[in-house]
């Protein structure tokens, strides 16, 4: 049985494959550590036109996402996913390396994904177990947040990266960001590679990688908030 399971409710399911086929999720996928459905809303509404969209009570520009296709979608997903339902909207809680972990712990999690105005409220009110936002701008829909929470939560089940240091050393991992990365050529341009990363000697590596790693978190200070791991 997979480690964890996304159901993603979409007008546009045929988007996340191409995206989920590479790399260390599509791998993941690949391993069967991670199960990744996509459900067309579409496939959830009765009339011949398949409307999935219809005007805002109270007027105003613009079309909003019938509650009957989504409640239907999510219905017909619980059977499959127990996890926490989340919308993606601009106005959610905001999207962090914290969040991503508690998400990594459940079995799974199923996301709604909005278009046009946003959608039905009623979808909020009695579905949502919480409300997710990838940052202060606002995107014509849901699916590239989705993309975004699946691929930082799926990285962090154990198991799909290969390489368990990688992640230790991960920005946000430890209350420090990323230490800079260099490969070959030593000299490329003129532009050299810093002597210490060439000496062997590992103690100094260490020591210079934290240092670098300090200078970047206290340049950055603030943007980290408290999301150093706490064990
Ligand atoms: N009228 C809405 C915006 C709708 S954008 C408002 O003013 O808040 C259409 C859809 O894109 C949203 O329903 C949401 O699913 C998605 N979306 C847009 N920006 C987003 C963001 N920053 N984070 C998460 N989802 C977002």
């Amino acid at each position: 049985m997979a480690a964890i399971r996304f159901d993603v409710v979409t007008v546009f399911p045929g988007i996340f494959g191409a995206v989920f086929e590479a790399g260390v999720v599509g791998r993941a996928i690949a391993r069967g550590l991670v199960e990744l459905e996509a459900h067309d809303l579409r496939a959830f509404t009765h009339d011949r036109h398949r409307q999935v969209d219809d005007l805002p009570y109270g007027g105003g520009p613009g079309m909003v996402i019938k509650p009957e296709p989504v409640f239907e979608a999510i219905e017909a997903v619980r059977a499959q996913n127990r996890g926490p339902v989340i919308l993606m909207e601009p106005w959610g809680e905001p999207f962090n390396q914290t969040l991503a972990r508690e998400l990594a712990a459940e079995p799974g999690v199923v996301i709604v994904c909005g278009r046009y105005e946003g959608v039905d409220d009623r979808v909020r009110e009695t579905l949502a177990d919480r409300e997710i936002s990838i940052g202060d701008y606002v995107l014509s829909g849901g699916e590239l947040p989705a993309m975004v929470v699946i691929d930082a939560v799926a990285r962090l089940v154990p198991g799909v990266l290969g390489d368990q240091e990688s992640l230790a050393g991960d920005s946000f991992a430890a209350d420090l960001l990323g230490h800079p990365q260099y490969t070959r050529p030593a000299e490329f341009r003129g532009l050299r590679v810093p002597d210490v990363l060439l000496s062997g000697n590992h103690r100094e590596i260490e020591a210079w990688r934290r240092a670098r790693a300090r200078e970047r978190t206290h340049a950055r200070a603030g943007s980290l908030g408290s999301q150093g791991e706490q064990s």
